[in-house]
């Protein structure tokens, strides 16, 4: 066996921060700006710096650089955003729970989505669902996530976002793990609101936005001082902000290069098949991210599984997490109707910008030493 570095193939969990990122940072620490709110040069210096990240997310997601209102990261724009005073709020059980948990504290009525076996939100379902609620009046949302966290799979937004404008539905999505890997239009998709969180760019983590469509009325969550046009108040965290904005320029040239990663998702999937038969890729059929792998193999507790990649240097995350001696399960693949031993053993792979064929070795090497002597419970693939 050959000897690697350690291998981090967790990049849906968080990407390594890009030394652009780090150097935009340090230069916003060193060269002193001040408050963004204070008129003097220091001030306008920390606002020159703000104006200028905000021009390259925006320049990103394809949005106006007016509806990118930064927060202190996804999870903050989430629960800003379903907090809007809804009263019905349409949302599959696969979203993330910076999305799920909100929703189950905002009071609204919540019409769960299903989901088919590849974790895709049923369309013809869809449509009903809106047919059947629309008497319920008042304000209504559908939260939507462009790409799964745990699978990858895609959802065919272009034709969810249609059906809720024609049910005059606000749309809200969730493209934490979309922009970045694969072109995000926000003006192109018609959502009214959308999700975006610099550390899975390559970024610092605690800094993100919510992208609110120009004109929508959306009382804000965290108010105070009139930061972020009176939308989102607090002292700006420009050093935060500066990282954001330099990762959304290098991931906008990246582009082309990520797209490439698809081959060595390939290769670690072909691997899996051939070396363990009775392991199965979930979603291998659907539209996904080209980084992101979620294998399952039938009989493995997946947090136990991590921990054995660990030990071999490899870095990767469970679907599933272990608590009380219970093996809990994930939550985005129970809802896509899978088998308790698939949803109790799942492990993701994730790549990103500094994934290297040594990586890629490394994972497949470990595979082998851990996963080789397994034997099938019975076969799913
Ligand atoms: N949405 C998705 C799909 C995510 O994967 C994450 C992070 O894991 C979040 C939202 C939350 O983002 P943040 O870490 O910026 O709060």
């Amino acid at each position: 066996m050959t000897l690697h570095r350690r291998a981090y193939l967790d990049y849906n969990a968080t990407a390594p921060l890009r030394d652009a990122c780090r150097t935009a940072m340090t230069d916003a620490m060193a060269h002193g700006v001040g408050n963004a709110s204070s008129v003097h040069a220091e001030g306008r210096a920390a606002r020159a710096v703000i104006d200028g990240a905000r021009e390259d997310v925006a320049r990103l997601v394809d949005a106006k650089s007016t509806e990118v209102i930064f927060t202190s990261g996804a999870t903050e724009a989430a629960s800003w955003a379903v907090s809007g005073g809804w009263t019905t709020i349409y949302s599959a059980m696969i979203e993330h729970p910076a999305v799920l948990k909100p929703i189950e504290r905002s009071g609204a009525k919540h019409v769960v989505l299903p989901v088919d076996r590849l974790g895709v939100i049923d369309v013809g379902r869809l449509r009903k669902l809106f047919r059947d609620h629309a008497g319920d009046g008042g304000k209504q949302l559908l939260a939507v996530q462009l790409a799964n966290n745990e699978t990858g799979v895609i959802q065919p937004l272009a034709t969810l976002i249609g059906l809720a404008k024609e049910a005059g539905v606000t749309v809200l999505t969730d493209a934490v793990q979309a922009v970045g890997k694969q072109e995000v239009s926000f003006r192109g998709l018609g959502a009214d609101m959308m999700l975006v969180s610099a550390h899975k760019l390559g970024g610092p983590s605690g800094v993100g936005c919510l992208v609110v469509r120009e004109g929508m009325n959306l009382m804000s969550l965290v108010c105070g001082g009139g930061q972020e046009r009176n939308r989102r108040g607090g002292t700006e965290n420009v050093v935060g902000i500066a990282g954001f904005g330099m990762a959304a320029r290098v991931v906008a040239a990246a582009l082309p290069n990520f797209a490439k990663l698809s081959s060595w998702r390939d290769r670690i999937e072909a691997h899996v098949k051939a070396t363990t038969p009775h392991a199965a890729v979930i979603a291998q059929d659907a539209s996904r991210l080209v980084n992101t792998s979620c294998i399952a193999i039938p009989g493995q507790n997946g947090e136990a599984s991590v921990i054995k990649f660990d030990l071999k240097g490899v870095s990767l995350s469970a679907g599933s997490a272990c608590s009380s001696g219970k093996t809990a399960q994930s939550d985005t693949l129970v809802a896509m109707g899978l088998d308790d031993e698939i949803t109790t053993s799942a492990l993701r792979v994730s790549l990103g910008w500094a994934t290297t064929q040594d990586d890629i070795e490394a994972f497949e090497d470990a595979w082998i030493a851990i996963m080789g002597q397994t034997k099938p419970v019975r076969n799913v693939a």
